[in-house]
Formats: structure tokens, sequence, C-alpha cells
């Protein structure tokens, strides 16, 4: 029995109430094509379990995922002849996150597809970066 959410899209794609394109599945996990990509092949990690962002998934399901999204990595690559890839996870709207059920973007990268997720650098002092880092040294 999954745990999930009765009013989240994702809860119901990810246990095949609503279908979507599937290009993996397991016990755990769906993985479908985004409905809008960004590039040809973007695809999605939403586990079965609803878990509204990376700060409430549980370490089981935090230790399968990165797996799978090397091994969707390897093999979307060797399929698409793509050139890279982004693995992209948005929590929180400030964030980019406009579904609240964890998941991971597969976003394979073409040279000179258009897109450009290059956020913009700013600089700090040797100081300002001590104190960052003393403020979040776990
Ligand atoms: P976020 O911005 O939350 O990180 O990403 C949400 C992603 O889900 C977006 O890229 C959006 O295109 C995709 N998406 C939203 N609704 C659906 C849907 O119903 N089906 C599929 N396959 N993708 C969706
Ligand atoms: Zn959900």
């Amino acid at each position: 029995m999954t745990m999930r959410d009765e009013s989240c899209i994702f809860c119901k794609i990810a246990n095949g109430d609503i279908p979507s394109r599937t290009i993996y599945e397991d016990e755990d996990f769906r993985v479908i094509l985004d409905l809008a990509p960004a590039v040809k092949g973007h695809a999605l990690i939403l586990p079965k379990n609803h878990y509204r962002n990376l700060y409430e998934i549980t370490d089981d399901t935090a230790a399968k995922v990165l797996p799978l999204a090397k091994k969707m990595a390897v093999h979307m690559t060797e399929r698409l002849g793509c050139d890279g890839f982004n693995v992209i996870q948005n929590n929180n709207e400030v964030a980019g996150q406009t579904v609240f059920h964890f998941h991971v973007h597969l976003i394979p990268r073409y040279r000179d597809d258009g897109q450009n997720l290059v956020l913009e650098a700013h600089t700090m002092s040797d100081e300002e970066l001590d104190a960052v880092r003393d403020s979040i040294a776990l």
C-alpha cells in the first residue's frame, strides 16, 4: 500500500491511476516523460509514495533515487545520443517547484539545444564566505 495524497496528480500518475508515458517502473518509482519537455527526452522520476519535497523524503527513498537517476541517465544518453545531462530537483515555490510531490528532472542536453540553466554568479569576500561556512557547517 503506497502513501498517497488524494489531491496530488503525481500520486495518481505514479500509481497508474492516470496514464503517462512511462519509461521505467519498479516497486518504488515510476519514470515518465514530462508533458512540457524542455528538451527531447526530458523525464521525471516520481516515487510512488507521496512526499512533498526533498525535506520530506525518507532516507530509503533518498538512497534509491540517485542510483536510479544514474541508471536512467546512462541508458537515455545511450539511446538519445545526447551530449550531456542535467539532474535537477526543485524544492518549494521560490526554487521553481510547481508540483508538490517530490520529483527529479532528468534532462538530456544537446549541443545548441537553446537551453541555459546557468545560475548568475556573485562575488563574496573571504569574510563573507567564512561567515556562511560557519553558519551552515554540520
Ligand atoms: P517542478 O517545476 O515542480 O520542478 O516540475 C514540474 C514538472 O512537471 C514540469 O516540468 C511540468 O512540465 C511537469 N508536469 C506537470 N504536470 C504534469 C502532468 O500532468 N504530466 C506530466 N507528465 N508532467 C507534468
Ligand atoms: Zn503525491
